[in-house]
């Protein structure tokens, strides 16, 4: 396996907010496809991230996980002290390193923490929701001077948000927070893997536009605003219902969390500038004679997060840092 890891060149060094300084801190974000794992030197200097193709199963997991820590840790010194975070999918329990649903990885239990621990000789282990590890990589590395809350929504096969406040993760009492894509805002709409109906997961995420707008051969979304463009009434629709959800989206979170930057990420973010364009005129026609929505403008807090870097990873890494 440490041959599939391909070492990329490392495209941030300069010291980062939160750094640990004491130990390494080695970052592994688990999603559908890959595994991104990433080296952080005590400093926060980014300095090695290699990536690999991910499996599913528990064995396979964990067996990949060891793998990518150990590529990325052979370089470093007999008394170089790491600590790990993961980033997976699923219901998180930050506290115990438990993993449970994590379907697309074919994980339905995993205490992914402890194992893990026991197979690195005793290391600190931290397992984060990758949302929740997604936003605090975003929040660290695009800094800003004047926010102390900003929020990740992330637009990927589902639909979730991760909250990060002066430099922390917020789960709320049970780790539910920021699972707004369990909203029902159309309660006779679209049945939801949830089990209610009309959750904003199933219109706004990158998954739900692979199914409103399935007959394309790679992304739909690109897709769906050229027919658009086109004169095709059928895929007008169906963009005008996907933005009008994501800007539901982005409506919830500025007014529950009021975060000085909204970060967009996920897969459909790929779509780039033609949907942020569309989404941030769907914001600005919902203030049309709205001065508390134009006064709060949503629009202006928007920040696609760039696809080409290591965040998630990044973030894992930071979680698993030591006050
Ligand atoms: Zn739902």
């Amino acid at each position: 396996m440490a041959e599939q890891a391909s070492m990329k060149p490392v495209r941030q060094t300069r010291p980062m907010r939160f750094a640990d300084k004491r130990r390494h801190l080695v970052g592994v974000d688990i999603g559908g496809t890959k595994i991104e794992t990433v080296l952080l030197g005590p400093d926060g200097s980014l300095l090695k991230s290699c990536r690999t193709a991910a499996r599913q199963g528990n064995e396979a997991v964990l067996s990949d996980i060891m793998t990518s820590v150990r590529h990325v840790t052979r370089t470093l010194g007999k008394y170089d002290a790491f600590s790990v975070g993961i980033g997976i999918p699923g219901q998180v329990q930050p506290s115990t390193g438990m993993v449970r649903s994590a379907v697309n990885l074919g994980i339905d239990r995993l205490p992914l923490g402890p194992v893990l621990s026991h197979r690195l000789d005793g290391a600190v282990v931290h397992v984060e929701n990758d949302v929740n590890a997604a936003a605090l990589g975003a929040a660290t590395l695009l800094p800003t001077e004047c926010e102390s809350t900003s929020v990740l929504i992330n637009f990927g096969t589902g639909l979730a948000a991760g909250v990060v406040s002066d430099g922390r993760i917020e789960h709320g009492d049970t780790g539910i927070c920021g699972e707004i894509g369990h909203i029902a805002v159309e309660p006779h709409m679209f049945p939801c893997s949830c089990g209610q109906h009309g959750c904003l997961e199933t219109v706004a995420s990158g998954g739900a536009v692979q199914r409103l707008w399935p007959d394309t051969d790679g992304p739909a979304m690109p897709e769906l605003i050229a027919q658009a463009e086109h004169g095709n009434h059928k895929a007008q629709a169906v963009l005008d219902m996907v933005i009008d959800a994501q800007a539901t989206a982005v409506t919830i979170v500025a007014l529950c969390v009021d975060p000085g930057r909204i970060l967009l990420g996920g897969g459909l973010l790929r779509t780039g500038e033609p949907m942020i364009r569309r989404l941030k005129t769907a914001l600005g026609r919902r203030a049309d004679g709205c001065a508390f929505l134009t006064a709060a403008d949503l629009g202006g807090r928007i920040t696609p997060v760039p696809t080409d870097q290591p965040i998630g990873a990044v973030g894992a890494a930071l979680s698993a840092r030591e006050d």
